[in-house]
């Protein structure tokens, strides 16, 4: 997949208890079933990368929590719907045969039509050939062939995949321009990240329209900024539209992680308090893990006192609970009154840049060259470690090689210390940094 190149998304929607979790758990393992010593359904895992006959895409599964009088669970189906349409690029309808066709199946239905979004409508729990006969009555929610499926015994899977592959668009969703920088402004409710869109795009009124024949998501801002195209994926937009209370935690998590998944640099957005929250570090592990361009920026700084030193002590603070990820730049802004919110854009460019920064062999060697000198690896068994070559591999991500005879001795606190070295002599701000230590076999073996 090529850096443009976005995964589709499928999402898995239906009623509580037709089976949504089981088959996502079966789809996300190619069609595999779960073998007994594995812990079965994993219920808290509502979205993954899938992958059927070399076709990438992710898979989501849209049932939250339902709360159970008709009148909210009237409205969460609608969320449902809405999170499946305005995110996902095609639908997979599970329904029921044992419960057979019910009213929700039939409102479902319905919605799909109207919204016009590509669908599959399947008949879960069809066990035996017996409850095969029984799919008959699904043709009457008007969808067309239902496809006749068991997520626990795996009938038709491998046919549910090869459909859902058919239904996917060529490229994913977002034929994008070429040079577009995809920025998702992530954090918890309330931060301000809405209040940031708003900030930006009320002054350069949208500029960027989109080319013909490319769908955007809803919360998709195009932005234009010293000349580059950003499009902004806020992940705030549904939370206005969700009245089951109890839904909105969920649905946040699933968007932050399709924004991050599908985004070139992530901005995580803070309140000003010197402390992370346990959400905040796994949000950013999670953009470091996928190799995204980051960046923390405190909101609401208007509201702080602040003396000498406050903000150094804020950053110090807020470091030390990262130790490891201290190339992440921190910046204070007021989105509502405008405070450095460029200063923040002009970050995104920096970052963006340091995705983009590719090293000649010469250049690394001049800094690294004195350096391996200087402070050797530590020798291994009495080997000592000496590197054939080293250079940077590729970027997005960026990932350098250092070739050598002994890759599984080179101590993982020095690796630590040439990475610094590097990120002291190059700007990798807000990038994280692979670097792969291997011998010649292993060199040619990978791409
Ligand atoms: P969800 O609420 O839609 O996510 O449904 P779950 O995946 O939690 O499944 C609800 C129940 O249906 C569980 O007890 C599953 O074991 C069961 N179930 C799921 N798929 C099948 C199937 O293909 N056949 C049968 N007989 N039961 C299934
Ligand atoms: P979201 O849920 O992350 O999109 O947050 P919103 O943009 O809706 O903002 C939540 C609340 O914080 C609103 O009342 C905003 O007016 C307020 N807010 C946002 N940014 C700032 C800021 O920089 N300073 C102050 N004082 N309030 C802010």
């Amino acid at each position: 997949m090529t850096a443009k190149q976005k995964a589709a998304v499928v999402a898995i929607i239906g009623r509580p208890n037709v089976g949504k979790s089981t088959m996502f758990n079966r789809l996300a393992r190619g069609g595999k079933a779960i073998v007994d010593s594995e812990s079965g359904v994993t219920r808290d895992r509502h979205y993954c990368h899938a992958e059927w006959n070399g076709r990438q895409f992710y898979l989501m599964d849209t049932g939250g929590y339902v709360p159970d009088s008709s009148h909210g669970y009237e409205a969460a189906i609608r969320e449902q719907v809405e999170l499946g349409i305005t995110e996902a690029d095609v639908v997979l309808f599970l329904a029921d045969v044992q419960t057979g066709v019910t009213d929700t199946d039939v409102q479902l239905a319905r919605m799909f039509l109207n919204r016009g979004i590509p669908f599959i409508l399947a008949v879960n729990k069809v066990d035996n050939d017996q409850r095969e006969l029984e799919i008959g009555e699904f043709y009457a929610l008007g969808l067309g062939d239902p496809v006749a499926v068991s997520a626990t015994g795996g009938r038709n899977i491998g046919e549910l995949l090869d459909l859902i592959v058919a239904h996917l668009p060529d490229t994913g969703r977002l034929a994008l321009p070429p040079d577009e920088i995809q920025l998702a402004i992530i954090g918890k409710p309330n931060v301000g990240k809405s209040s940031l869109v708003n900030a930006l795009v009320g002054e350069e009124r949208m500029i960027v329209t989109p080319e013909a024949g490319t769908t955007r998501d809803s919360t998709d801002t195009p932005y234009r900024f010293q000349k580059r195209n950003l499009n902004l994926i806020d992940t705030a937009g549904l939370r206005r539209r969700t009245r089951v209370r109890e839904n909105i935690e969920f649905y946040a998590n699933l968007r932050t992680q399709h924004a991050i998944t599908r985004c070139d640099v992530a901005i995580l957005l803070i309140e000003p308090q010197p402390r992370l929250t346990a959400q905040d570090i796994s949000i950013l592990q999670k953009a470091v893990a996928l190799k995204k361009g980051v960046g923390i920026a405190v909101n609401k700084w208007d509201l702080v006192e602040k003396t000498t030193g406050t903000l150094a002590e804020f950053k110090r603070s807020i470091y030390e609970q990262l130790p490891t990820l201290t190339f992440i730049p921190i910046d204070f802004i007021s989105a509502l009154s405008r405070q450095r919110i460029h200063q923040l854009m002009q970050r995104v460019l920096q970052i963006e840049a340091a995705r983009e920064l590719s090293l000649e062999t010469r250049q690394l060697a001049e800094v690294l060259e004195p350096v391996i000198a200087a402070t050797p690896p530590p020798a291994q068994k009495g080997k000592y470690i000496t590197f054939d070559r080293i250079y940077q591999h590729r970027i997005k991500p960026t990932v350098f090689r250092f070739i050598t005879r002994h890759p599984d001795l080179v101590a993982t606190g020095w690796q630590r210390f040439i990475e610094r070295k590097i990120r002291a002599a190059f700007d990798f701000t807000g990038v994280p940094l692979r670097l792969e230590f291997l011998n010649v076999r292993q060199e040619r073996e990978r791409k």
